[in-house]
């Protein structure tokens, strides 16, 4: 029986990217990359680094976590890396993440977000040498009772407003004083997590109350994500490390009273499918399950080969913009869970075989922004993101 002994890095696919390379792992014949449906995503290396820079443009005298929890926002950790190199530190929150981190080589800072769940994960810390947040009285209990020789970097969290992880500040500094008598730490730094970074409240308040319990105690300061960067582009003076995560794939965080473009952010993930089969409609004819969509005229539609089991909304309603060949249109019809259907009124030469941007940039420059489709769906581009489906195959390109 034929056994699959390669691993496909970046598929050779129909749309031909001569970036695409598969490589084997341990065996003795690498399988032949083949392309089970013809969807793919693609990683822009270039446009992280791009991104990256415009967070350090905006945050000049900060150094920069590039935040790549949630498999680096679903682009996936080790295809994010290249692109990311730049960056001063990473941060995430899954152990095991931070493990594929170190694995790739990479020997700066990399800061667990949520700190340590159980005691056992800080022998990790010290074995790989990760900072981590503390946020709890629990995660000072079990520092003090980890045995180690090497002391450990933390950042101790306040919960200046938002109230999901950190000490009140009328705890703040019995907590710090608490971790600063420990032989287990190091150096403490002071964090906090804005929660309206992005919207009109802002961030003056919670600033406020964060530099007024911190103001005497030394260390380090972080409290910045993307809204926080690009928004409130003085405050980040008052941190010494920022943390920007949906910038740096290319979103903005303030959408829709910004766009990507307001902020020069460029798309890190384009999702792409062909069209597979046209339909020629007539008045009153419908489209897909539950015959949301009737045709007014004679029109043609393209049936698409993405849908929900792909990581595309199925809520996207009709007239969620598309690009067909590049062109802008709009689906019509429900998403089911491998298809979806585009309008081609406009598009006379579309037909089988033509390219379908779901999200992100087309071969002739034109960008859709994932913003617009997570609108157009209800939610953020965050979701989009960390939704694509794992059944989607991913190509790293420049
Ligand atoms: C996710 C996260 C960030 C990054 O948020 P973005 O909105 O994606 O920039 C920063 N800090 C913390 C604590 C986070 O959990």
């Amino acid at each position: 029986m034929y056994s699959a002994v390669g691993v496909v890095v970046g598929l050779q696919t129909l749309w031909g990217y001569s970036t695409a390379r598969s490589v084997k792992i341990g065996g003795t014949r690498p399988i032949s990359p083949t392309m089970p449906r013809p969807i793919q995503a693609t990683i822009h290396t270039q446009a992280l680094a791009h991104n990256l820079s415009r967070c350090r443009h905006y945050a000049p005298d900060a150094r920069v976590w590039a935040v790549v929890k949630a498999n680096a926002y679903g682009h996936g950790i080790e295809r994010v890396f290249d692109g990311l190199r730049g960056a001063d530190g990473f941060a995430l929150l899954d152990l095991a993440e931070a493990q594929r981190v170190r694995a790739l080589g990479w020997r700066g800072p990399v800061l667990l977000l949520e700190g340590v769940f159980e005691l056992r994960d800080l022998e990790l810390c010290s074995r790989l040498d990760l900072w981590h947040t503390v946020h709890c009285e629990q995660q000072i209990d079990m520092l003090a009772a980890h045995k180690t020789n090497v002391p450990q970097r933390v950042f101790l969290k306040m919960n200046s407003g938002m109230n999901r992880l950190g000490f009140r500040p009328e705890q703040y500094r019995s907590a710090w004083t608490r971790l600063n008598a420990l032989p287990q730490v190091d150096e403490i730094s002071h964090m906090t997590h804005f929660s309206d970074a992005d919207g009109p409240k802002g961030v003056a308040a919670q600033m406020a109350v964060f530099e007024n319990a911190t103001r005497d105690l030394p260390g380090e300061r972080t409290v910045s994500n993307s809204a926080g960067v690009l928004r409130h582009a003085g405050v980040p003076a008052a941190s010494d490390w920022v943390r920007p995560g949906i910038a740096v794939y290319g979103s903005a965080p303030d959408y829709p009273e910004n766009d990507a473009q307001h902020w020069s952010l460029l798309p890190t993930m384009t999702l792409e499918a062909k069209i597979i089969a046209v339909q020629n409609l007539q008045a009153g004819d419908t489209v897909g399950y539950g015959s949301s969509f009737s045709a007014e005229g004679p029109m043609r539609i393209g049936v698409v080969a993405c849908g929900y089991a792909d990581g595309y909304p199925r809520i996207c309603p009709t007239g969620t913009p598309v690009l067909v060949d590049g062109v802008r249109s709009r689906t019509v019809g429900r998403v089911s869970m491998d298809m979806l259907s585009v309008d081609l009124s406009a598009l006379p030469t579309a037909r089988p075989g033509s390219s379908v941007t779901l999200w992100g940039r087309a071969a002739n420059g034109t960008i859709l922004g994932i913003d617009e489709v997570a609108a157009m769906a209800g939610t953020l581009s965050y979701e989009l993101m960390c939704g694509l489906a794992a059944r989607v195959p991913v190509v790293v390109t420049e």
